[in-house]
């Protein structure tokens, strides 16, 4: 039985809105292929790991307090955490955790939390607490070239700038910023997105996107995931659509 490592950072800060349950559909799409997901947490205090030992690197989403108190422990992995990206280690980061990957994310009392700055994308909330972008949204993302709808739910402050390569075009929604046309930001082996949900709750295909690219730099081989029941998942997508995108 093949085994993926998945580094899970912070589950005990960065879990909003029930993030954590993509670490749950992650392993049960992984156990309906045979596949075993050992997971490893990091939390404030311990040893900055070799994280390129681990297949995925997972953040969830954060309140500005926990991103502010987590903020100078993250920063301390910095070096390990490049060292996993640029080895093609996945990193699937959910709001304050997709932003904290970036330049800085300067919170909604003005104060500015350094970030890793392994992409170019910089985020900045307003100070006027009450300005949020809130709701369901539906993005569409190319996945393997394929065009993909993606269904969550997002409750940010941060409007984030400067994305070289989105996530996916916003058919209902904010996105990256109030009235965005674009959300989060994509790489083969980067997905960073604003989608609360669980995110891969309501996205299968994107799950399994990250178990084909994670198995095929595991084995040297292509590797595609063979088809499970999604029908429930299916009939909750369309009905979500039909709501959403009338
Ligand atoms: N605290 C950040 C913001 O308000 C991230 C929120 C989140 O993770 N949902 O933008």
């Amino acid at each position: 039985m093949q085994t993926i490592k998945l580094m899970h950072m912070y589950p005990n800060m960065l879990d909003l809105y029930g993030d954590s349950g993509n670490v749950e559909i992650i392993k049960y799409r992984c156990k309906m292929r045979d596949i075993d997901l050992e997971v490893s947490s990091h939390v404030i205090g311990d040893d900055t790991a070799d994280f390129s030992r681990y297949d995925i690197i997972y953040l969830g989403g954060g309140a500005d307090l926990e991103q502010q108190i987590l903020a100078e422990d993250l920063l301390k992995c910095k070096d390990a955490i490049s060292d996993a990206y640029k080895k093609g280690t996945f990193f699937l980061m959910i709001c304050g955790g997709y932003q904290l990957m970036g330049q800085y994310y300067k919170d909604s009392n003005g104060e500015k939390i350094p970030g890793l700055g392994l992409f170019d994308y910089y985020t900045a909330a307003s100070t006027d607490k009450g300005k949020r972008c809130i709701g369901n949204i539906v993005i569409k993302a190319t996945l393997d070239g394929e065009e993909y709808n993606v269904i969550g739910f997002e409750n940010h402050g941060g409007q984030t700038q400067n994305v070289t390569s989105p996530f996916g075009t916003v058919l209902a929604g904010n996105g990256n910023c109030f009235s965005s046309k674009t959300e989060g930001y994509m790489e083969p082996s980067v997905v960073a997105t604003y989608l609360h949900g669980p995110l891969l709750s309501k996205n299968p295909k994107l799950c399994d996107y990250i178990i084909n690219y994670v198995m095929t730099r595991k084995t040297g081989e292509k590797y595609t995931a063979q088809p499970i029941n999604d029908k429930l998942e299916e009939e909750c997508r369309q009905q979500l659509f039909e709501r959403l995108l009338k």
